[in-house]
């Protein structure tokens, strides 16, 4: 009552770039022998790409992957010196514009080879990478159209790549194969091109070990605090706390129902909070889709309050019956510094990458612990 300024969000997100910059800097002692990138693609995983770049490159971070031309010119706004890559390539007929934009294309297909070679005739100086297909079948040239580049000088002087990569499919997976196969593979197609730095980790890929670091790695996920699978937690701290504001607390009696479909029945009398968020902000809606209290649940106060019933679009029903001081006004955290965003992705089978990247545009915003300024 007595606030004059009152957040009208129903959400709201916590930044901290103090601890994005502070998990770089873990990812990068965990890789001392290799230069340590940063992945801001997809808006930096829902934080804010400006904010993100800005506090990375203070840090000392040098170079940056996003996946798109547009994200690459708003990183170069907030990283006027760095190297940016586009994951992407380079899509048709866009060379003069990455080029305007200092924008390096991740050449992923024999196409993008040809059209980047010729625009490169013209005289322009912008750099570039190759991506080798070492199992994903995704982007990436085949082992074929590598070994024949790496045959064709004229080709490789005009192109002149910076970065030679490749990316792995299960990184996250401590014992598959497939790593080691992957690794063998990149080693063998880097005996082709000798004088082209090589990039092939991604978080997990820092983590499972010195030979897969190369000259550069290139993590994303665990800078911002999430783990890229169950047995690969990193040495970095949550970044984001996503929390949503109390709007009421109800009583409701043993035997009514909360929300649509009246998919929840209640066993008890019940204090019921209201929480100003659904699944517009990114909350999965599959979040509490199976049997009641299968273990979905918000914090208030630091105590555990389980979801009731449907994940409505603008809003959430929690239980607060064990904790009494619950009210109108508190901020419930959805995920963040006390619960894992892993953990809240699990409660709709999904993972933190998705919840992070899903955030929608109705949180207001704070960044704390660096340059915040956009
Ligand atoms: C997204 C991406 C990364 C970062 O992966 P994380 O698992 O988030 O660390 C690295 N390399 C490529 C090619 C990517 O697409």
């Amino acid at each position: 009552m007595a606030d004059t300024k009152p957040i009208l969000a129903g959400g709201r997100l916590t930044i901290d770039l103090g601890r994005l910059a502070a998990n770089w800097s873990a990812l990068a002692r965990s890789a001392p022998g290799a230069e340590t990138a940063a992945v801001i693609k997809a808006d930096a995983y829902g934080i804010g790409i400006g904010p993100a770049a800005r506090a990375l490159a203070a840090a000392g971070c040098r170079t940056f992957f996003v996946a798109l031309p547009e994200e690459g010119i708003r990183a170069r706004v907030a990283a006027p010196n760095a190297v940016i890559y586009v994951l992407d390539g380079l899509i048709e007929g866009s060379s003069r514009t990455l080029a305007d934009a200092n924008l390096r294309p991740v050449l992923g297909s024999w196409a993008e080879i040809e059209e980047w070679a010729a625009f490169k005739e013209t005289g322009a100086q912008t750099g570039c990478a190759i991506h080798v297909d070492t199992g994903m079948n995704r982007l990436g040239l085949s082992l074929h159209e590598a070994l024949e580049l790496a045959q064709r000088p004229d080709l490789l002087r005009r192109i002149s790549p910076d970065l030679l990569m490749s990316h792995l499919v299960a990184s996250e997976e401590k014992t598959n194969p497939v790593n080691l196969r992957q690794l063998a593979l990149f080693n063998e197609i880097r005996a082709n091109f000798p004088n082209v730095p090589g990039s092939l980790a991604n978080s997990a890929g820092i983590m499972r070990g010195p030979e897969y670091h190369f000259d550069l790695v290139r993590p994303g996920i665990a800078l911002y605090g999430a783990a890229p699978g169950p047995d690969s937690f990193g040495p970095t701290q949550p970044v984001v706390t996503a929390e949503a504001r109390v709007l009421l607390v109800r009583e409701a009696d043993e035997g009514e129902t909360v929300g649509y479909g009246g998919a929840h029945r209640l066993i008890r009398s019940s204090r019921v909070a209201i929480l100003g968020a659904g699944y517009a902000d990114g909350y999965h809606r599959r979040s509490n889709a199976g049997a009641p209290h299968a273990g979905a649940h918000v914090l208030i106060r630091g105590k555990p309050a389980p979801l009731l019933g449907r994940v409505s679009m603008d809003l959430i029903a929690v239980d607060v019956t064990d904790i009494r001081a619950a009210s109108r006004g508190d901020w419930a955290e959805l995920f963040g510094r006390h619960l894992p965003v892993d953990q809240v992705a699990a409660f709709a089978g999904t993972v933190g990458y998705e919840l992070l990247t899903g955030l929608g545009r109705r949180y207001e915003r704070t960044y704390v612990g660096g340059d915040a300024t956009t």
